[in-house]
């Protein structure tokens, strides 16, 4: 490749979005009962923005986030995880696109109790076949965790286990990572405490949607979105 088209290949890889979700419709339905879970909804998510997507339970925020992961089907519109659509694709095909371009963070049972700390990031590094590379002991000193890196879930404390999700969720150097509700069980000063290692996760380059009601997760976003009965409020 020429030097300039290099050089364009890298301006446009790094302008593409890395999250674009394009018109998103989700339906349930139980007998007669039919739920809109999301009714159109489009969030396009740059490398660096902390986007938190807001609204009352039942609004619609976990199935979006399950739908960004490809671990749903939107029943219209599509999904483009760093270009590459990951919605209506093989399982296959999703499960390596995830594993590599998505971190996961949820409100508990992120990490596997008979693996220690170490052991659990290795597993996920192990889903990718050229990891980046990720340097876990300075990732795990960053986050307050060197000293636990041989620790059993069990054997961490609410605060660490918190930031030991986290490093697990950022073991492959993810182009996105998709929280929900990722402060829901935490005490205050431990949500104040990981909304500043995910506003440095952004800062570093990598795009966050995170789903919470919590208005100190609002407070930290660099963007709001807000659901309301399966559709964005303007
Ligand atoms: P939130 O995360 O904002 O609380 P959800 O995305 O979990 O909202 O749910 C949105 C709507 O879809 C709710 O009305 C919920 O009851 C419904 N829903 C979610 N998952 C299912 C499912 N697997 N089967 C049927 N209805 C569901
Ligand atoms: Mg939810």
């Amino acid at each position: 490749m020429a030097r300039r088209d290099r050089f364009a290949a890298v301006v446009v890889m790094a302008a593409e979005p890395a999250v674009q979700a394009s018109s998103l419709y989700r339906f349930y339905r139980a007998g007669d009962e039919e739920t809109y879970a999301l009714q159109g909804v489009s969030v396009t998510a740059l490398r660096g923005e902390f986007i938190v997507v807001a609204g009352p339970s039942g609004s619609g925020k976990s199935t979006l986030l399950a739908c960004l992961a490809g671990m749903d089907e939107p029943d219209g519109g599509n999904v483009r995880i760093a270009g590459q659509r990951i919605s209506h694709q093989p399982a296959p095909v999703q499960a390596r696109i995830r594993a590599r371009h998505v971190g996961m963070l949820f409100q508990s049972a992120n990490l596997l109790e008979h693996l220690t700390l170490a052991e659990n990031i290795a597993l996920v590094r192990g889903l990718v076949r050229r990891p980046d590379r990720v340097d876990t002991v300075s990732m795990l000193v960053e986050l307050g965790l060197a000293d636990h890196a041989r620790a059993y879930p069990s054997q961490l404390s609410g605060g660490e286990l918190a930031r030991a999700a986290l490093a697990v969720a950022l073991a492959n150097a993810p182009t996105v990572l998709l929280a929900d509700e990722p402060t829901g069980e935490l005490d205050s000063v431990t949500e104040s405490a990981v909304l500043d290692l995910l506003a440095g996760v952004a800062g570093s380059g990598t795009a966050i949607v995170a789903a919470s009601h919590s208005v100190a997760v609002a407070a930290a976003a660099t963007r709001v979105i807000t659901l309301d009965n399966g559709r964005v409020i303007p």
